[in-house]
């Protein structure tokens, strides 16, 4: 497996001394803030989401650097899918700030119902959103995958309905990612024709076809069957180990010891504790999770909670 790069091939008209990273043609790409020295990609402060009169999040702080491998565990129900659907604005936060490559996405309550922003204009909020959320790749328990659409179709409509890259090119890509998870041959394959661990596969395939600068995964392998959630952690593996970034929802507590530069532990809508995976798993500080982290380890039910 070979790692990606946004570099172009020399034409054969080229000269013969290499051109070093030549500016992307991509307009869509080279759109994008860059992140200023030092600062993290992401910043998450005082984060809060109600439904109604339930009160999910109480005030999320976190930062996430560029790179890092952010696992997040905690009990069913304390809030982890609402965070991360918060992060990609699948929901809009109640009010706390987020910043994404050091860009103010989320300030307090300007963020409407649909995610847009109101300071702005109807076509900068609608281009904001867009960018953002395909920025954010995401990766779901159940694939979400099209089913009408064969895997190569799966993969490269998104780069060519929004980013109007060529068809060809779109293809080429798809292609290379179908490499990269294992699944060269099931390019014309239908979803309904493959297993469960090879459409969560493609469906990473799919996220990474935007070029995000970040994954997000909703317990990507907790609907698998037990014998194909190994070979959906070894794609994410092979992703950590190329220093993408990432912030996983998992219960595969070995997983995430062996990927995860930082553990977060979610209870009851706040961040309870967060640390590196050899001080959350060996020696937390907090009773609850070491509750957690008894009952995961036995087997609880809660460990398989949908
Ligand atoms: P987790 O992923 O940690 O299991 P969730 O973020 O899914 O937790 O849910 C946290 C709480 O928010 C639960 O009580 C859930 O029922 C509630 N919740 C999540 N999404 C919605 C929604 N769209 N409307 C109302 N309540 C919701
Ligand atoms: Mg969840």
């Amino acid at each position: 497996m070979t790692r990606t790069t946004r570099k172009q091939p020399a034409s054969p008209a080229a000269p013969a001394v290499p051109v070093l990273d030549p500016p992307t043609p991509d307009p869509f790409l080279s759109d994008r803030p860059v992140v200023p020295p030092g600062k993290p990609l992401i910043e998450v402060e005082d984060l809060h989401k109600s439904f109604g009169g339930l009160h999910v999040l109480r005030g999320i702080t976190t930062t996430i650097k560029k790179g890092e491998v952010v696992v997040v565990i905690g009990p069913s129900g304390g809030g982890k899918s609402t965070f991360l659907r918060c992060l990609n604005l699948l929901e809009t936060p109640t009010s706390g700030r987020i910043w994404f490559g050091g860009e103010e996405i989320v300030s307090g309550g300007s963020l409407q119902r649909d995610g847009t922003d109101r300071r702005l204009s109807h076509r900068a909020r609608e281009r904001n959103l867009n960018r953002y959320r395909s920025d954010m790749g995401m990766v779901f328990q159940r694939f979400n995958l099209f089913p009408h659409m064969t895997v190569i179709d799966n993969i490269s409509m998104a780069p060519r309905m929004i980013r109007g890259v060529s068809r060809e090119a779109a293809e080429k890509k798809a292609m290379e990612l179908l490499e990269r998870v294992g699944l060269p041959d099931k390019a014309r394959a239908y979803p309904s024709q493959l297993s469960g661990g090879q459409m969560q596969r493609i469906a990473i395939a799919r996220a990474m076809a935007m070029e995000p600068r970040v994954l997000l995964f909703d317990e990507p392998t907790s609907a698998l069957d037990p014998e194909m959630v190994g070979e959906v952690l070894a794609v994410m593996q092979e992703l950590a180990a190329n220093h993408m970034t990432m912030v996983i929802v998992t219960h595969e507590m070995n997983f995430a010891r062996d990927v995860a530069d930082r553990v977060l532990f979610l209870e009851g809508g706040v961040i309870l504790e967060e640390g590196p995976p050899s001080v959350i798993f060996e020696n937390p500080s907090q009773p609850r999770t070491r509750d957690f982290l008894s009952k995961i380890i036995a087997g609880a039910p809660e460990a398989s909670a949908k």
